[in-house]
């Protein structure tokens, strides 16, 4: 197999996809008798042979708990998930590795900021701006935090395409403003929003500012020292990597301040019955034994799109998203849901007259996978009328031949009801 970055020399335009696919062996095969065509890419992204390389090198050499044992291989795990932090760093801009916290994933980030920074410096009567395009993960944590606590939620909202109502955004930030929690793009509609402007904005007011990055950090450059976001959170699962990772950046002064999420082991610097005193940052914020394995299989990820660029990932993307609307507009009873200027690689839509379940499970009897329902959005769902939608997410190594089999399928499928 090449190298990657000999694969994108030897195509004078853009990325040679088929020598992408071909990383990808779960790509490779046949459902319902037809040929896979995954768009399913913002519920979960396939991993490249690179990260399942890593997993099983792990596991086959290296095994150890980190952070603890005098011997070699404790060495070798410890030096590792210490690797993929440094990349992590380096991937969004974070000023250190001390700001770069793992966790389980984008809800475990947003649940430990609402249970540390939440619960000390939220209380009664101050107040927590979320938006109407929040996954579930955005908006439950808030609400059970504002119930303990007092506070107040305030709801940010969303045009008829899909955008964030910025004017309404301003009216509600006030000096009550603690915190706003806002999703960087929205999975459900692709919607990408305006989060730098936002984040100015909050703290203008004195406000922190927490981006979901869950279905950014895939396809858009995120620098947290330009954004100067206070918190981000995202999941290795939809940028390549493995399942049970993710990460939650924070600004140092913040970190050090806020209490420990969870008590255990490696949060310490000393236990007695009397009184324990904490680790530093992040050790602080990882209590337990960490998904090792996976956190150390994330830096092939990394790697991997790298070695592409998002550039190229965002240029693949939004071609194959143009191409698609195109296609699928065509189609009678095709309602598009979300149509915002600047978005991900979401397609989000209706077909008259059909559930969007059925819809799904007609193109998974084509090969076709879709994600159908609320995609974890139902007070958005609720903004547009619908009960959901069916969405198309697209990933680096989607084709247009598997558009035009998903429009060709669409069209087929329409016909009944319309
Ligand atoms: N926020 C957004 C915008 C998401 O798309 C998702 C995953 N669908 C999440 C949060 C939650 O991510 P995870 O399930 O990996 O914790």
């Amino acid at each position: 197999m090449h190298d990657l970055e000999e694969i994108i020399d030897q195509t004078s335009k853009g990325l040679n996809v088929a020598e992408i696919r071909s990383k990808f062996p779960v790509l490779d095969q046949e459902v319902n008798g037809k040929p896979l065509a995954y768009f399913d890419n913002a519920a979960t992204t396939q991993k490249p042979q690179e990260v399942l390389d890593a997993l099983n090198e792990y596991y086959e050499n290296h095994n150890s708990n980190i952070h603890r044992g005098a011997h070699t291989l404790a060495g070798r795990a410890t030096d590792l998930f210490e690797k993929t932090r440094s990349s992590v760093r380096a991937f969004i801009n974070a000023p250190s590795v001390e700001e770069v916290i793992f966790t389980k994933g984008t809800t475990d980030g947003i649940n430990l900021v609402a249970s540390t920074f939440g619960k000390t410096y939220i209380g009664a009567g101050d107040e927590v701006i979320i938006s109407t395009m929040e996954h579930h993960s955005n908006i439950v944590p808030w609400q059970m935090l504002c119930e303990t606590n007092k506070a107040v939620l305030k709801i940010i909202p969303v045009s008829d395409t899909g955008e964030l109502d910025l004017q309404a955004y301003e009216e509600l930030l006030s000096e009550r403003t603690k915190l706003v929690a806002v999703v960087h793009a929205s999975n459900a509609l692709g919607t990408i929003n305006p989060i730098k402007k936002m984040i100015q904005l909050a703290h203008d007011r004195g406000a922190r500012f927490l981006v979901d990055g869950a279905q950014s950090l895939a396809h858009l450059d995120v620098d947290v020292q330009d954004l100067d976001c206070d918190f981000l959170t995202f999941s290795a699962h939809k940028l390549y990597g493995p399942t049970g990772v993710g990460v939650l950046y924070g600004k140092r002064e913040l970190l050090e301040a806020m209490p420990p999420y969870q008590g255990g082991g490696e949060m310490i610097r000393e236990v007695t019955f009397a009184k324990t005193t904490y680790n530093d940052i992040p050790y602080k914020f990882e209590a337990g034994t960490p998904n090792i394995a996976d956190v150390v299989a994330f830096d092939a990820a990394l790697a991997f799109i790298r070695s592409i660029g998002k550039k190229r990932i965002q240029e693949q993307e939004n071609q194959l998203l143009a191409h698609a609307v195109e296609l699928c507009s065509q189609i009678n009873g095709f309602i598009p849901v979300g149509t915002a200027r600047e978005k991900v690689s979401v397609m989000s839509f209706t077909i008259r007259n059909m559930h969007p379940f059925d819809v799904g499970m007609m193109l998974d009897a084509a090969g076709i996978a879709v994600r159908t329902g609320h995609h974890c959005t139902q007070p958005l769902m609720d903004r547009f009328g619908l009960e959901g939608t069916v969405r198309a997410s697209f990933a680096v190594y989607n084709t247009n031949e598997e558009i035009d089999r998903l429009y060709e399928s669409l069209v087929r499928i329409a016909k009944r009801k319309n």
